[in-house]
């Protein structure tokens, strides 16, 4: 009998009772070895960064990264289906912003998700500070310079909102100066809801930013021309799902987002909680393919342009009963558990991390609900769901939406851990009959959300459903 044929065995032998509870876990033992000495998910990356790179839905690249992911479950003899639905898509063309005075240079800009394309036009540069209320005045014709550094106090203004404000102002575009130097770009959406944005809104460097603040400090004339070609249009993509059925038909849902943007290689966000997901369904299918639970595998798409992916597998599997979401969002070496407001599993987190003694969960069990990722609808419908806190080496973070999110900058050994951990807590919850995995009821829910911040942030984005 081959090994791999001898592991299924042990574990059915397990399920069955025959190797009695004393004997430990040896599912879980062969689970966490397998993790470690076979880890294939790493290599999966790399085919995901080198072969298809940045992947924002409906491009070919997003399209490559399924069919690789595809190919490298059938090996582990695990079927993965495509559910396709459409969303507001966004397609980058060739932007360019270019100062012409007092000194004609190109920018290093990137349009934000969203921005639909525009005669090219040539304005005066006005600083608009952090694109408050109070400072979003003489705008009338401009392009506005925005810092995105944090205030001292209070919350920053969400990116969204200075678009809105500056565009009711008057001005004909908005460049947001990224608060991170070392010529980085900061990706990101110019509003959650998939509509086009009021004006073209950029990214720009520190350095460049800054430079052009001083020169407007120092009275200069700066003008800019503006000349975006990106589109937005509704594109058809596909969620990834792999399900193992259970011997209930209730379900546990683990996923992670698959898309990722464009200008880098989307390795940490989010190459490494796909590769985290495609190791736990592989450790699923050696040991332990059924369990009392359903788990479906997913690899959600098009988190990065509004969370898009994830609403759209909750509207297509309503008549499903889901009893728990664990999330996979650029998880590092796992330090503890979220589990987001779900009070009730705390104790079991904490008992699930303590039965892992050679792990060090600095962080241990935190319960704090957060926003935009794909857990974001599945707390939304009361559903408990999961989070890893994570250390990730600054090495790894530091590149975060820009063009050096690539596979150099991937952590290995946290890679392993997470895929580890996430397996086997996968394994518990998808086992855990007599674990609270209930749907917190509609008046609990909303305390909640109001008291976490939740319902404020989410009011702001345009999300709040309730
Ligand atoms: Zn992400």
């Amino acid at each position: 009998m081959c090994r791999s044929l001898r592991i299924p065995f042990l574990a059915l032998a397990f399920t069955l009772g025959i190797i009695p509870a004393v004997a430990g876990d040896p599912v879980r033992d062969a689970m966490l070895g397998s993790a470690y000495s076979a880890h294939e998910g790493y290599g999966v990356l790399q085919r995901i960064c080198d072969e298809a790179g940045g992947r924002l839905p409906g491009s070919p690249a997003n399209d490559r990264t399924l069919r690789i992911l595809e190919q490298e479950l059938q090996k582990h003899g695990v079927a993965a289906h495509r559910e396709a639905f459409t969303m507001p898509g966004w397609t980058r063309g060739d932007d360019a912003v270019t100062v012409l005075t007092p000194e004609p240079r190109p920018l290093r800009a990137i349009a934000l998700g969203y921005v639909d394309a525009r005669a090219a036009f040539d304005a005066p540069l006005v600083w608009a500070g952090r694109g408050r209320e109070a400072e979003c005045t003489g705008l009338r014709g401009s392009v506005a310079l925005v810092t995105s550094e944090a205030p001292k106090e209070g919350e920053s203004p969400l990116r969204y909102e200075v678009i809105g404000r500056a565009a009711s102002a008057g001005a004909r575009a908005v460049l947001f100066i990224n608060d991170k130097p070392g010529g980085l770009l900061l990706a990101g959406v110019s509003n959650f809801l998939g509509t086009p944005a009021a004006v073209p809104a950029y990214s720009i460097t520190y350095e460049e930013g800054q430079r052009l603040r001083r020169l407007l400090a120092a009275g200069h004339a700066v003008t800019v021309r503006v000349a975006t070609a990106s589109r937005c249009t509704p594109v058809t993509t596909a969620n990834l799902v792999a399900t193992f059925p259970g011997k209930r038909k209730a379900r546990i849902v683990v996923g992670g987002h698959v898309d990722g943007w464009d200008i880098g290689q989307a390795a940490v966000d989010n190459g490494v909680g796909s590769a985290t997901v495609f190791e736990i369904a592989r450790l699923l299918a050696r040991f332990s393919p059924v369990n009392e639970y359903t788990v479906d595998c997913v690899w959600f798409n098009g988190e990065e342009l509004g969370i898009w992916g994830s609403a759209a597998y909750l509207k297509a599997h309503t008549q499903d009963s889901i009893i728990a979401m664990v999330n996979l969002d650029m998880p590092g070496r796992p330090t503890g558990i979220n589990v987001m407001g779900h009070d009730a599993l705390i104790p079991f987190a904490r008992t699930f991390l303590a039965g892992l003694p050679g792990f060090s969960f600095t962080d241990s069990v935190i319960s704090v609900p957060w926003t935009n990722s794909d857990h974001q609808w599945f707390l939304l419908e009361g559903i408990p769901s999961f989070t890893f806190m994570g250390h990730l080496e600054k090495e790894s973070v530091h590149h975060y939406h820009d063009m050096g999110d690539s596979f150099d900058k991937v952590d290995r050994r946290a890679l392993v851990d997470a895929s580890a951990v996430a397996a086997l807590l996968v394994r518990e919850l998808a086992n855990g009959t007599a674990l609270p995995l209930r749907r917190t009821p509609l008046e609990e829910r909303l305390e909640n959300f109001r008291r976490s911040g939740m319902e404020q942030r989410l009011k702001r984005q345009g999300q709040w459903p309730f």
